[in-house]
């Protein structure tokens, strides 16, 4: 089909060479329709996008910007920790990278735009249901200011796929300013292609760590940029606790991104072993693995470095991810407690809180945020009937008054700071759901009713109160697999 307008767009990652990379024309779908815009994000960009019929032909990638060259990338990785050489990309698309008004650049990608030579027995193609829960997610995490590939729209099309079931097709249109993974580098590392990591590294160091370049080695430098990123989206991931669901090296951004949502899940009740994807029987991703999960992976990428870095220094690297994790950690862990000060007993402190929501599931999101309304010395009933041993809560609520007396913590500052890391909305699973079956009944506004409110997600919010109750009884039900 011929195009009408165009996107001003630059290739860099393109430039990188065909070893990256095969072209790879999108496969049309009938009867596009739009099921969700991000005019926020539209209008953070320099790019002026069709109207009308025709954007949603833009969105699935029947029309293209006369600029775009889509290309599928090759990339390997771990999968449940096996190495898996050569994963692809089975089923997105990058067009190019398009400016914001800031003047950086974001790669423009299609996921779920039909098959690539990377797509083995897959079929190129997303659905309604996975679409609408990564652009959900993407939105939400970077609503509570966690660093994510963006979600730009979603297109449709009644066009069959057949999963457990039959359901639509549907194309993601997501934004990044680099969609690279670990599994990048793992592909040429086991393939024996050391020029080729060279030249990807320089790359990412070039655009992205440029900080690097002035190293000795820098390489060994952004081995340790990307730990300490890994380590930080990490410690956001757990304080509102998100749980990734696959944490392969292929879905491990090589800049610290939350990225690839599939059956992800944010914590109800809590529950450190909780286990967000049906698909990992094992609990290899379970919800307090992440960290030690992370930590493998970047051993993953080291290794796939290591031809450009000195061994020692290199498992150096890797030993720094622990202690980082923990005291920074344990600093956001204070921040939600709403702690300015520090003491050597706050470990202690909060490890004895997280015994007292473990034994008794309390929710974490509404947990946390209602400790904004805590009062030393007040009234407990509100958190009381949030936990089973009653006495063992009044006596941590007693230590936890004496520490904020200590510090002199005044009510009303603390309780603004709370209420700035303790969200009010998480993209609850069954929230997701109930936008999935509007959706898949014709009507997308559930879709975009939930993006407005997780836009701000430590607002009060009255109108939509009920988006911060406990979850229904048939969220119980729920089960999220890798199928998607
Ligand atoms: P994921 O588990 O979603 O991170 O996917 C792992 C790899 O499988 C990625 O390279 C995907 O592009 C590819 N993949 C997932 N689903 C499909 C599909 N339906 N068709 C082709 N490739 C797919
Ligand atoms: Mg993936
Ligand atoms: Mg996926």
């Amino acid at each position: 089909m011929p195009t009408s307008s165009d996107i001003p767009m630059q290739h860099r990652f393109h430039d990188l060479g065909p070893s990256f990379y095969r072209e790879v024309p999108a496969t049309p779908l009938p009867n596009p329709y739009l099921v969700a815009f991000n005019h926020d994000l539209a209008s953070e960009l320099n790019i002026a996008l069709p109207s009308g019929d025709e954007l949603p032909h833009w969105l699935v990638g029947n029309q293209m910007p006369a600029s775009a060259r889509p290309i599928a990338s090759v990339y390997a990785g771990h999968q449940f920790g096996v190495y898996v050489p050569q994963l692809g990309d089975g089923r997105a698309l990058l067009l190019g990278e398009v400016q914001t008004r800031n003047g950086d650049w974001l790669e423009m990608q299609l996921k779920g735009a039909g098959p690539t030579p990377y797509s083995r027995m897959g079929d190129g193609r997303a659905v309604l249901r996975s679409t609408i829960r990564e652009y959900l997610a993407s939105e939400a995490m970077h609503g509570l200011g966690i660093p994510t590939s963006r979600a730009l729209a979603i297109g449709g099309s009644n066009a069959p796929v057949w999963r457990e079931q039959l359901e639509t097709a549907a194309v993601l249109t997501r934004l990044a300013p680099s969609h690279i993974r670990f599994g990048h580098f793992e592909l040429f590392f086991y393939r024996g292609q050391h020029a080729q990591i060279q030249t990807l590294a320089d790359f990412v160091i070039d655009h992205f760590y440029p900080a690097c370049r002035e190293q000795d080695n820098p390489y060994q430098a952004l081995l340790e940029a990307v730990i300490a990123r890994t380590s930080d989206l990490l410690v956001q991931w757990q304080a509102v606790g998100f749980c990734h669901g696959v944490m392969n090296t292929d879905n491990m951004s090589i800049l610290g991104l939350t990225l690839d949502y599939g059956p992800y899940g944010f914590l109800d009740g809590f529950d450190p072993g909780h286990i967000c994807n049906h698909s990992d029987e094992t609990g290899r991703y379970a919800y307090s693995q992440q960290p030690q999960i992370a930590l493998w992976n970047c051993s993953c990428l080291a290794q796939a470095l290591i031809p450009l870095l000195d061994r020692d220094a290199a498992v150096a690297a890797l030993q720094a991810f622990q202690p980082r994790f923990e005291a920074d950690y344990l600093a956001m862990l204070r921040r939600k407690l709403g702690l300015a000060t520090e003491e050597d007993t706050d470990a202690a402190l909060l490890e004895e809180l997280l015994e007292l929501l473990a034994q008794a599931r309390s929710d974490w999101t509404r947990f946390w945020r209602s400790l904004a309304m805590f009062t030393p010395g007040g009234d407990l009933t509100r958190w009381r009937d949030q936990v089973l041993d009653r006495e063992r809560f009044d006596a941590w609520a007693e230590r936890y008054s004496q520490r904020l007396l200590r510090e002199e913590s005044q009510h009303a500052a603390r309780s603004i700071r709370m209420n700035q890391v303790n969200p009010k909305y998480v993209l609850r699973n069954h929230l997701a759901e109930s936008a999935i079956r509007h959706a898949q009944a014709g009507d997308f506004s559930e879709v975009e009713r939930l993006h407005q409110l997780l836009k701000a997600p430590f607002d009060e919010q009255p109108a939509w109160e009920a988006y911060a109750d406990l979850p229904p009884d048939w969220a119980a039900t729920l089960s999220v697999s890798c199928s998607s």
